[in-house]
């Protein structure tokens, strides 16, 4: 088995020129064997890649050379695999795809580490817990009692503030998405919105169960690449809280139903997934226009 790992990161940083670190870290990346996905904008930078553990080791002390990055907070994860085909490097007007331009991350919500939020939970303090991410990363895995807003891109985040939240104005609210990125802008706006006590946890789900697995995380965490989900408990009744869309079965695995034409996102096992012809349904298998299957 290889040894790989899997980095997640992000900081929000005013870059002079990142069009140049575009192109400088492209080069760097295929020469070291790095791939993955990695977007430069003038508020920061927004990173996720694989690569052989020495090869990865290198990359953080490569980008840290920039003074930007220098204390840059690489989340990191042990794959056998690489996690991605290919590396993509590009300039974007922001480094996650969301409604809040105007937004100011220092008016963010307060950080809460995990050991903070494990705290919350066990005295049963009073909190409301709520979900950043899209519908279908919190459809297979959730903390304990979170609001699990339906949306389907962080595009949406305003408007489920402005409807859903209005009624927790006066309550502690925590925040949490994958790495935490989208909670630095979904946290300051509602601050922005006058909600009076607002926390974001601290380098996401990620950060939260390498430290607490088997606690109040429940189900599959999805993730922006070639393994889709990760699955962080042992105990059974925490493993898998989604259920297959054909047998009823628990479990966090997705496909994209094959007929092209339909790409929806539903949950299967994998014997129902193998068994349907990775569709959604038999009038999608009888599709003329289905994706080949590459993969298990
Ligand atoms: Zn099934
Ligand atoms: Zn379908």
């Amino acid at each position: 088995m290889n040894d790989y790992r899997v980095l997640l990161f992000y900081k929000y940083v005013n870059l002079q020129n990142p069009e140049r670190i575009v192109l400088e870290h492209l080069q760097w990346c295929l020469q070291n064997e790095i791939k993955g996905r990695v977007f430069f904008a003038n508020e920061g930078v927004n990173g996720t890649v694989s690569g052989l553990v020495e090869n990865i080791e290198k990359y953080k002390s490569h980008l840290k050379k920039y003074p930007e990055f220098s204390d840059l907070w690489f989340k990191e994860d042990f794959a056998d695999a690489q996690a991605f085909n290919k590396m993509h490097v590009r300039l974007k007007k922001e480094i996650v795809c969301s409604d809040l331009k105007d937004v100011s991350i220092e008016h963010g919500g307060k950080r809460l580490s995990p050991e903070e939020l494990l705290k919350l939970y066990q005295e049963g303090k009073d909190f409301v817990i709520v979900d950043a991410r899209n519908w279908y990363e919190s459809k297979i895995g959730k903390f304990k009692n979170a609001i699990t807003p339906p949306m389907k891109n962080f595009r949406e985040w305003k408007n489920v503030v402005d409807e859903d939240l209005k009624e927790f104005k006066e309550k502690t609210i925590i925040t949490y998405c994958t790495g935490g990125i989208r909670c630095e802008k979904a946290s300051a706006y509602m601050v922005e919105k006058g909600f009076k006590d607002v926390y974001q946890l601290d380098g996401g789900i990620v950060n939260y169960i390498q430290k607490f697995p088997d606690t109040y995380w429940e189900g599959g965490m999805f993730v922006f690449d070639e393994r889709r989900v990760i699955v962080p408990n042992e105990k059974e009744e925490l493993k898998h809280m989604a259920h297959c869309h054909f047998c009823g079965e628990p479990t966090s695995y997705y496909i994209n139903c094959h007929n092209q034409d339909c790409d929806k996102i539903i949950v299967s096992c994998h014997n129902c997934k193998l068994e349907n012809d990775y569709c959604c349904s038999e009038e999608c298998q009888r599709s003329l226009n289905k994706r080949k299957v590459t993969h298990g």
